[in-house]
């Protein structure tokens, strides 16, 4: 939590549940990340918070973002964004939208599909494409599973094909899986791009752009390698694949840029025990899944946790959601502990809440209103 989170929640004391971002971090996230891959350009992914005071401070920066809908494109463009600097990196994407986006001046499309590159052809003609190849997802907190992508044999045909429908054949993306906690992951996809690169250039389509996608993990309640890591390890693996011939560098971190920017504040609205002896406690919250934290599937992402009482004793807990839907339970099985002195009326803070959270929140399910948001 930074110093200017604290002293608003402190002083201000908003009204739970709340989303409390500080965007100067969102500064300091993009500047760390840019020194420590200076040939990379960033695009960040707008999808991981698309709130105005974040796209704003990220256009001056001179920031790039990738988008996933005309919506997004259209926030970006609201925000000063310089068409230009937009890429619409979702592969599946319906022709109205490609037919805005290129209106409004967007030449960069992510497809990944024979049926995508004919509607780009068709409604973006002559725009810079590139085409996003299926990669292992291994050591990532929240995998992308096979959803998007496609192998590098049919990215070959697709690339040639590219070319002769009129399009401009730019690069390959990839995505490692979001909060991957493993630099062999883009090792791995690196070496498979320069592969094709190579064979695409023999049969004389030379490739300018390698998008890495994003990725970069964010501490939540285990460390992860820092930023540098990631970085060393992605240039060994670009000059391995490319000699000193190295193409564009795009990333699009999403989580990186705005996760530890932010703090939700919650209320506990029951402690209860489901037998006097039980020594588990069932904690609610007044957030849960459909609050917006939706990252909690599966367990996936553990954010950490801070209470008036840290320090005290703790025991055991299970950690739910206000909703009446049993799967409203944050966490069951991660082996959480809470202060034993913890109760209803307390505030509890998810502390690096600030990516994948205002996005995910329901529209008021169970009637409970959507997260509130400050930007400071
Ligand atoms: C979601 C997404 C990102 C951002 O991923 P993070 O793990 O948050 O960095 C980047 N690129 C694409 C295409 C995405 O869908």
């Amino acid at each position: 939590m930074t110093p200017k989170i604290a002293r608003f929640l402190e002083d201000v004391r908003p009204a739970t549940p709340c989303l409390v971002l500080d965007v100067d971090r969102v500064e300091e996230n993009y500047r760390a990340l840019a020194a420590a891959l200076p040939l990379a350009r960033i695009y960040y992914a707008v999808k991981a918070n698309p709130a105005a005071p974040i796209l704003t401070r990220l256009v001056g920066l001179g920031s790039a973002f990738d988008a996933a809908s005309w919506e997004e494109i259209a926030m970006c463009l609201e925000a000063g964004a310089d068409p230009a600097d937009i890429s619409f990196g979702n592969t599946v994407k319906k022709e109205s939208a490609i037919v805005r986006a290129y209106d409004a001046g967007v030449r960069l499309f992510a497809f990944d599909s024979e049926g995508e590159l004919e509607k780009l052809a068709r409604s973006a003609p002559g725009a810079k494409v590139y085409c996003r190849l299926l990669v292992e997802n291994a050591g990532a907190d929240w995998p992308l599973s096979r959803k998007f992508g496609c192998s590098v044999e049919t990215a070959r045909e697709l690339m040639l094909r590219a070319k002769e429908v009129g399009l401009d054949p730019y690069g390959l993306s990839f995505h490692v899986g979001s909060q991957q906690r493993d630099s062999v992951a883009y090792e791995a996809a690196i070496a498979k791009v320069g592969m094709l690169f190579t064979d695409l250039s023999e049969r004389g389509v030379t490739l300018r752009m390698v998008n890495l996608g994003g990725g970069f993990p964010v501490r939540y309640t285990s460390e992860v390698p820092g930023i540098d890591h990631f970085a060393q390890a992605i240039m060994g693996a670009m000059t391995k694949a490319f000699g000193n011939a190295i193409p564009e560098m795009i990333v699009e971190p999403g989580r990186f840029i705005v996760g530890d920017a932010g703090v939700v504040s919650s209320e506990v609205v029951l402690v209860s025990r489901k037998a006097k002896d039980d020594p588990v406690r069932w904690v609610y919250l007044d957030i849960g899944r459909f609050g917006g934290l939706a990252e909690t599937e599966g367990e996936s992402i553990k954010y950490r946790l801070r209470t008036p009482h840290d320090g005290g004793r703790t025991g055991p807990v299970a950690i739910a959601g206000p909703t009446c839907d049993g799967a409203d339970i944050l966490y069951e099985r991660a082996n959480y502990r809470l202060p034993l002195a913890l109760k209803s009326g307390d505030r509890v803070d998810l502390l690096s809440a600030g990516a994948y959270v205002t996005t995910y929140a329901a529209q008021g399910f169970n009637g409970f209103q959507p997260l509130a948001e400050h930007y400071i």
